[in-house]
């Protein structure tokens, strides 16, 4: 069975919590293990933060589109913005790399680490799409 739940939050560091704890009652209704629902937290929580800094430059108040799938054991999570979108996605994800000079460059290696796979689309001055995916283990 699939189980499907879509959220648009503005892109506010506070409202951030409203979208982790969907992810993790999603897990939980669903047995995930206490190990992979913080992996799944940590990963989508970059996703998230990477919307409110950049694609919207922590200055408007914009959506944010969350889409959060489990079937079976395969978790998809899909984190939308309309903001300035990415010039260069490769170099966007290496290691260390930032635009900002106090962040650390590390959200899509973080992503890549905690996640199984990390799919990045963006138009520049469109927004951007990063989807998430994992083969989740069940409480036995
Ligand atoms: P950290 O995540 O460690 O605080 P960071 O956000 O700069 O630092 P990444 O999350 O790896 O590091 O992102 C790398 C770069 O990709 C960012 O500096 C930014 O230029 C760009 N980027 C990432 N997500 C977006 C987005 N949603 N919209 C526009 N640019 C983005
Ligand atoms: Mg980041």
């Amino acid at each position: 069975m699939k189980n499907t739940i879509k959220l648009e939050i503005p892109s506010i560091n506070s409202i951030c919590p409203v979208a982790l704890d969907t992810v993790k009652s999603l897990l939980k209704q669903n047995d995930v293990t206490a190990e992979d629902t913080s992996d799944v937290c940590t990963a989508v929580k970059e996703a998230l933060d990477n919307c409110i800094q950049h694609a919207y430059a922590d200055e408007w108040i914009k959506p944010i589109f969350v889409s959060l799938s489990l079937e079976d054991r395969n978790f998809t999570a899909t984190i939308r913005d309309t903001g300035i979108g990415i010039q260069n996605i490769e170099q966007a994800r290496t290691p260390l790399f930032s635009t900002l000079a106090d962040a650390s460059g590390m959200g899509f290696t973080i992503m890549e680490s905690f996640m199984d796979s990390v799919k990045v689309r963006s138009t520049p001055e469109k927004g951007t799409t990063v989807t998430l995916k994992k083969e989740l283990r069940i409480k036995k």
